[in-house]
């Protein structure tokens, strides 16, 4: 009867074994999806910017070597397009990586005052038109969070840029950071165009633009905002957005807060 009882536990465990088996391949199945939806969205993405090239391509051989006019257009809107292209693939190659960053710089720790008054003055040189206030009075100097430097950066130049280009004619934008309980608080505000609440659910899927056109004319592809929610939740943090159209969105985003020692212990680590 022992060996009923061995055999009755080999059964067992290679059911279990059976069940972790299917659950791997369901990831595994899961993982191939969503790579071949991403690969058929770049396509679809590329294709634009290639048909745009070849229609001016196709004027120049037709017309562009006798009229200077067209020949000079057609140039100057291929490069465009070229460039655009070349920012796509930039932005496509951030949101695969921004998948992997644990793994990159788990031990990074960042000052926010540091970096909020160094991107917020970057750009109000770059659009003087604009009053950007920042508002840190909730903000103790030292607060630190788990993240690297140049992903807060590349977060805030996201939301701001945003912010800039789907303005309307009230050209201001708020920035606020504060220290809660156990998390920190960053806020832009605008008072653009604003996303009503049936697109507010889609705004951050990639590719996704709330009006392809007149996005594509403002130099937009809809991966922005995909970009920093999946560097944010990467980090542990929540990304959201309230907004009204015609008033202004807000975009939130919140990361735990580091202690003191916390702070430090990671970087002790960072530094080994
Ligand atoms: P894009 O490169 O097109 O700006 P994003 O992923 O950053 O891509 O944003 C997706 C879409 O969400 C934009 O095309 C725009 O329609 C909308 N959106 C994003 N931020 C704002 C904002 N601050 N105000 C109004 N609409 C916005």
């Amino acid at each position: 009867s022992t060996a009923r009882i061995k055999d009755f536990h080999r059964h067992d465990e290679l059911q279990e074994l059976a069940v972790s088996f299917n659950q791997m391949l369901d990831r595994m199945q899961r993982y191939i999806d969503q790579q071949k939806e991403f690969v058929g969205d770049v396509s679809h993405e590329l294709r634009t910017p290639v048909a745009v090239i070849e229609g001016h391509l196709n004027m120049l051989e037709r017309w562009g070597k006798d009229d200077p006019e067209i020949l000079n257009e057609s140039i100057t809107a291929s490069l465009q397009e070229a460039d655009r292209m070349q920012h796509l693939i930039q932005e496509m190659l951030d949101l695969t990586r921004a998948e992997q960053i644990n793994v990159q710089y788990p031990n990074a720790v960042t000052k926010v005052a540091d970096v909020l008054k160094r991107v917020v003055g970057d750009l109000a040189m770059v659009h003087q038109d604009f009053v950007i206030r920042l508002d840190m009075d909730d903000l103790p100097e030292d607060t630190e969070i788990q993240i690297y430097q140049g992903h807060l950066e590349q977060l805030l130049v996201v939301l701001i840029d945003n912010g800039i280009k789907y303005s309307t004619d009230r050209k201001e934008l708020n920035i606020s950071a504060g220290l809660g309980q156990a998390e920190v608080q960053i806020i832009v505000q605008d008072f653009g165009e604003g996303i009503s609440k049936e697109e507010q659910k889609k705004i951050f899927n990639r590719f996704y633009r709330v009006d392809k056109a007149r996005t594509r004319e403002k130099g937009g592809n809809g991966l922005g905002l995909s970009i920093a929610q999946k560097l944010v939740t990467s980090y542990h943090g929540k990304i959201s957005v309230d907004s009204v159209v015609d008033q202004g969105s807000q975009f939130v985003i919140v990361f735990p807060a580091l202690t003191k020692s916390q702070a430090a212990r990671l970087r002790k680590r960072e530094a080994t």
